[in-house]
């Protein structure tokens, strides 16, 4: 019974994570995983809802405790792990060819110094946080609008400077940080232009501290089952030594944990090559269901701008028209009804009529997000 327990509470923990991080994805428009996604969220929403008024009252307290207690937990998870690596696997389980050689204790120390390098470079690193108007200047010389995700000429509400292209504000870190990619509650810190280069150091030291260390303690799984020959895999874990099932855990949560953090850097990669941060892809997935309805369309003079077609109700005539709205605010720019109507141009595809410009090819893009060229 309990480990029907287990296997059902891990199926539903790889699910939940699955739909977080890949629910958003324009193929799953319209599907259980998008709604349950969004279920999720608007579950989230009203939690924090309840927490922001509860924050207020405690001045910001409990936001500052909990955004720390995430990395704090996540570190001490590590260096329990660790702990229990040292004083009973490494000695009691892996076999002598592991132990004795210097090459793997060699490895074992960088990989687990890497691991906490890496972390608390990301945690402490500045991400491209925009503090004046020099900041404001250089990212955008950075990065130019585009005027379909980017909008010129908009500032920000809180910061109270112009808002950067590709650029956003983190309302829980407070500031706009330039090239913004997310704000990552593992590390307490935003992921943005300055530190993506450590943020993906440190997705690639997981993968490599996790399969590393699912590589070595299934080694010493197989030397144990060696000695416990006539019982199979899962009773070797549960049923013998204190020593061996501590080994069996570290196998299953490296295997489950391997397979989440490389799916997560895959889509990351897959980000770098489109051209694309996690902030912009609901963007660009927005401007692809207007085109997949047959709503957007562009003005059709050189350099004309983005419009998107709607109903719009003419209060003096009393009846629906089209109207074409900015991109940018929503605003009614004309309608249909407006003698100096332009002409439009329906946009048909995304790829043949939309110019992601931030699309350098993905060499130039990974040299830009990891800062090779600054
Ligand atoms: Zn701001
Ligand atoms: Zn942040």
């Amino acid at each position: 019974m309990k480990t029907v327990i287990v296997i059902v509470a891990i199926f539903t923990f790889v699910f939940l994570t699955c739909t977080v991080l890949f629910g958003d994805s324009p193929s799953l428009r319209n599907t259980p995983i998008q709604r349950v996604k969004k279920s999720l969220l608007r579950q989230l929403q009203n939690t924090s809802k309840s927490f922001s008024a509860l924050d207020q009252k405690l001045s910001g307290k409990l936001t500052w405790s909990l955004g720390w207690s995430v990395p704090v937990f996540y570190l001490a998870v590590i260096s329990t792990c660790l702990y229990f690596f040292f004083t009973e696997t490494y000695p009691k389980v892996l076999p002598s060819s592991i132990v004795e050689s210097w090459a793997h204790t060699f490895y074992i120390y960088v990989s687990i110094s890497i691991l906490y390098t890496s972390t608390m470079l990301v945690i402490y690193s500045d991400p491209g946080i925009i503090k004046n108007s020099t900041d404001v200047a250089r990212a955008c010389a950075r990065s130019p609008y585009n005027e379909l995700i980017f909008f010129s000429g908009n500032e920000c509400s809180t910061c109270k400077l112009l808002k950067p292209a590709r650029s956003k504000h983190c309302s829980t870190c407070g500031h706009c940080v330039m090239v913004f990619d997310h704000h990552c509650i593992w590390l307490n810190n935003c992921v943005g232009y300055y530190n993506y280069r450590w943020f993906m150091l440190y997705l690639i030291a997981n993968i490599n501290f996790l399969f590393y260390g699912g590589i070595l303690s299934f080694a010493g799984l197989k030397k144990a089952r060696e000695e416990y020959s006539d019982i199979g895999w899962w009773k070797l874990i549960v049923k013998t030594t204190e020593e061996v099932k501590i080994t069996g855990v570290f196998v299953i949560l490296c295997f489950l944990f391997v397979i989440i953090t490389s799916a997560f850097t895959l889509l990351h990669l897959r980000y770098i090559y489109l051209g694309v941060t996690t902030n912009e892809v609901d963007k660009w997935s927005e401007l692809e269901y207007l085109v997949e309805l047959g709503t957007l369309f562009r003005i059709d003079q050189p350099d004309g701008k983005f419009v998107e077609r709607g109903m719009y109700f003419d209060k003096t005539n009393n009846k629906y028209i089209q109207a074409f709205i900015s991109l940018n605010d929503e605003k009614v720019l004309f309608t249909e009804d407006d003698k100096n109507f332009p002409k439009l141009k329906k946009v048909e595809s995304v790829e043949r009529d939309l110019d992601n410009i931030y699309d350098r090819g993905f060499i130039e893009n990974l040299a830009d997000r990891l800062c090779v060229n600054r």
